[in-house]
């Protein structure tokens, strides 16, 4: 037998038990601040079980935001939670998909990278997995790799991850534990907390030859000493390691909640480690108990699409932007109060304007493809003449541009290419590289992605806003400014506050403050880069001039 090889790398697997849907995400980020207080240098991965090679093609109605990294890559909106929840950004090695480690399994395979023998699901595709999770613990320099697995155990999708990962504690007795995220139901008929679903998830993740070290008990209310005991008894483990999470108003609260059943001890004694000293939880303790202390409120509207499916109001699609606005309004000691407005419901026959009185700043996200674009132009146009503060995102900014040409400049018809090519002013079109890949249908991780720079122009909202003459921020987008109109919409009296380096993209758009209080625009995506303990200087001058509408109203 091989001499076992030690390593100090300790991984810890999140997998979720019962049904999904439970926090899992927010769980595994709660912890990488927990171990992070406690002076660990933790590491934060998503594994996807779906077969796209990213989340990039996948429709944010159904499956939330899709949120993009530094290098471009686009992923699912836990990555967001992780970067927030540590403060820092994550690497493109800290997430992958079924289709990502299939293709790199089957890309070898077509250059003979498996010397001619049979290649299969174990152990090609299950190694893969194991040298991508230590890959990613390699490269993020970190002591502890926290891996979410997505799906829910007894899922068919996700086996061969929970399977790399039994087998990474093979080869690492004592550097692997599993946590599991479980649902314990109420039902309102009986009245009581009922166990028995866990302990069938425990014992269909035993089935794989894994072991659950730690339960995150995810309910209602708090799990009483009865429940722990029972638990501990039938899923064989110790009664400290069931861990309570009752529902929270915030999400915020959660790494302080998971402190209180000792989560971090129980972890560090799992593996071993000595207790640091570590910076503690008072700076996000601060920030998630001062985010419930603000009285005033500030009414943000957020005109979107997504919002209606079914019976259900989803707001997933735009979380980056919800939390950015949360953090903003935090800066600025305010409460915010987010209204979801269909864009379609301005596309019919007089719409009633009036009811966008009462929203102290109006927010256009990003977006795609022609629905309720109309009802978006009219909301700007009646933003910017009742200078009602607005904010523009990637879509936001594009429509804002469009508005202005069509309302100000007088350019009738003057749209994007993205929807009208064929019309007698393109304001908005599509960038040269970007003509050839949709020609080809190469729709995959093709946009413009991830970090770019932008010059800022002096004495604009833009730079004071930032404090800087250059910023780094992560697009998204097919379509730009078409360079074509520039000069005549400059002239017109739209500044274009941020540009690329050789001055060709357009990346902020803004009326002066003498035109107008606020009413700005990103081709990039600010959203992404906001953090609760360090906010966007963009939203939080929208949300200051928000406030300041506010105090007049009142
Ligand atoms: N649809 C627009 C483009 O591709 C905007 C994209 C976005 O808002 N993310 O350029």
């Amino acid at each position: 037998m091989k001499k076992r090889k030690k390593s100090n790398h300790k991984y810890i697997f999140v997998v979720g038990g019962v049904m999904s849907g439970v926090g899992k995400g927010i769980a595994t980020s709660a912890i990488g601040t927990l171990l992070q207080a406690k002076g660990f240098n933790v590491n934060l991965a998503k594994v996807d079980p779906y077969l796209n090679v990213d989340a990039g093609t996948m429709n944010p109605t159904e499956h939330g935001e899709v949120f993009v990294l530094n290098s471009g890559l686009e992923t699912d909106q836990d990555m967001g939670n992780y970067e927030r929840f540590l403060n820092r950004d994550v690497l493109v090695e800290d997430y992958m998909t079924s289709g990502m480690v299939y293709k790199g399994v089957i890309d070898k395979e077509r250059n003979l990278g498996y010397g001619g023998k049979c290649v299969e699901a174990v152990p090609h595709i299950r190694d893969e997995i194991v040298r991508r999770y230590e890959h990613a613990a390699k490269l993020n320099k970190s002591e502890i790799s926290i891996i979410e697995i997505g799906g829910t155990v007894g899922d068919y999708q996700n086996i061969m991850f929970i399977e790399a990962a039994r087998y990474l504690k093979i080869k690492h007795p004592d550097d692997v534990i599993f946590i599991m995220v479980s649902y314990l139901p109420i039902p309102s008929k009986l009245g009581e907390m009922k166990s028995r679903p866990t302990q069938h998830a425990v014992h269909q993740l035993a089935s794989y030859g894994v072991h659950t070290d730690i339960i995150i008990a995810r309910s209602e209310r708090s799990l009483d000493k009865r429940r722990k005991e029972k638990i501990a008894i039938a899923c064989n483990i110790l009664e400290e390691n069931v861990i309570s999470a009752p529902d929270i108003d915030s999400v915020y609260d959660v790494p302080m909640n998971f402190e209180h059943d000792r989560l971090g001890e129980i972890i560090l004694k799992s593996f071993k480690l000595d207790p640091r000293k570590g910076e503690g939880l008072g700076e996000w303790k601060k920030f998630a108990q001062g985010i419930k202390n603000h009285n005033q409120e500030v009414n943000i509207a957020i005109v979107g699409k997504y919002f209606n499916t079914g019976d259900f109001v989803l707001t997933d699609a735009y979380l980056s932007v919800l939390e950015a606005i949360k953090y903003s309004c935090h800066a600025n000691k305010v409460k915010p109060r987010i209204h979801t407005v269909n864009s379609r419901d301005f596309e019919i026959d007089n719409p009633d304007y009036s009811t966008l009185d009462k929203y102290d700043g109006i927010l256009v996200p990003g977006g795609f493809g022609e629905t309720g674009i109309e009802g978006k132009l009219n909301v700007i146009r009646y933003a910017r003449e009742n200078k009602i503060p607005y904010f523009g995102l990637c879509y936001g900014m594009q429509l804002m541009t469009i508005e202005y040409a069509r309302n100000v400049l007088g350019l009738e018809g003057a749209h994007t290419a993205e929807i009208d090519p064929k019309s007698p002013h393109v304001i908005i079109d599509i960038m040269s590289d970007q003509k050839k890949k949709i020609a080809e249908g190469n729709y995959g991780g093709s946009m413009r992605l991830g970090l770019y720079p932008a010059k800022l122009a002096k004495g604009s909202i833009a730079e004071s806003a930032y404090g800087t003459k250059s910023i780094k921020e992560r697009h998204r987008h097919r379509y730009e400014v078409n360079p074509k109109y520039i000069e005549r919409l400059e002239k017109g009296g739209l500044i274009f506050s941020g540009k690329s380096p050789d001055g060709t993209l357009m990346e902020i758009a803004e009326l002066s403050r003498d035109t107008h209080p606020f009413f700005l625009g990103t081709q990039f995506h600010p959203e992404f880069l906001a953090r609760p303990l360090s906010p966007h200087p963009l939203f939080t001058e929208f949300i200051s001039v928000a406030k300041g509408r506010e105090k007049k109203n009142v």
